[in-house]
């Protein structure tokens, strides 16, 4: 769910079971109640756990020496990318090193020409897929998504 760090403030989590019906009213009407009792049927109180992202278009100045990878060079919010990304970069990062022995610096400026602009598009994207599902609308915009899967008449949901 995406809310304001404040609002996690406003559920008593101590008080399991209203706490999880709190979530569960999140969902909003017209669920099934099989699912949402998967929430409110918990064996354990909600967790609040932040998720964090640099903002869309950071950047930052490099230092002679040093490089950054994954997370730490650009941090998205999940999408299901930024583990692949990070082994991405030290696979990258490993490769461009071996091809300019002795010159770390120029091996670093390289790799960020290419770092650089692809997480800004893949963070663009993540942030775009990361409102989809957990935004403001998600249980809509989800709900829209498994519509559109079973009239699409893919297999897979079947
Ligand atoms: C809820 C969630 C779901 C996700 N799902 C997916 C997914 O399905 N697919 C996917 O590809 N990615 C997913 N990700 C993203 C993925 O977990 C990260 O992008 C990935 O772990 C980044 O790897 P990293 O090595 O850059 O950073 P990290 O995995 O964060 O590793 C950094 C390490 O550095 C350590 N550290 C920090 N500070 C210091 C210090 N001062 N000294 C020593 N050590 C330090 C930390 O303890 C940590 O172990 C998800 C992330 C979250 C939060």
């Amino acid at each position: 769910m995406k809310k304001p760090l404040a609002w996690a403030e406003t559920v008593d989590l101590a008080a399991k079971e209203q706490a999880l019906q709190v979530v569960a009213d999140q969902l909003g009407d017209g669920w099934a109640p099989e699912l949402t009792e998967l929430i409110t049927g918990g064996d354990t109180g909600p967790v609040v756990r932040p998720i964090w992202g640099l903002p869309l278009g950071h950047t930052w100045d490099r230092r002679p020496g040093v490089m950054l990878v994954g997370d730490a060079a650009h941090l998205t919010p999940p999408d299901g990318d930024g583990a692949n990304w990070a082994l991405f970069d030290g696979a990258e990062l490993g490769t461009l090193i071996a091809e300019n022995p002795g010159d770390i610096d120029a091996a670093f400026d390289a790799f960020a020409g290419r770092m650089l602009p692809r997480s800004a598009a893949s963070s663009e994207e993540g942030y775009q897929s990361f409102e989809r599902i957990f935004g403001y609308n998600a249980p809509v915009n989800l709900r829209h998504m498994m519509d559109g899967v079973k009239t699409s008449g893919r297999e897979y949901y079947e």
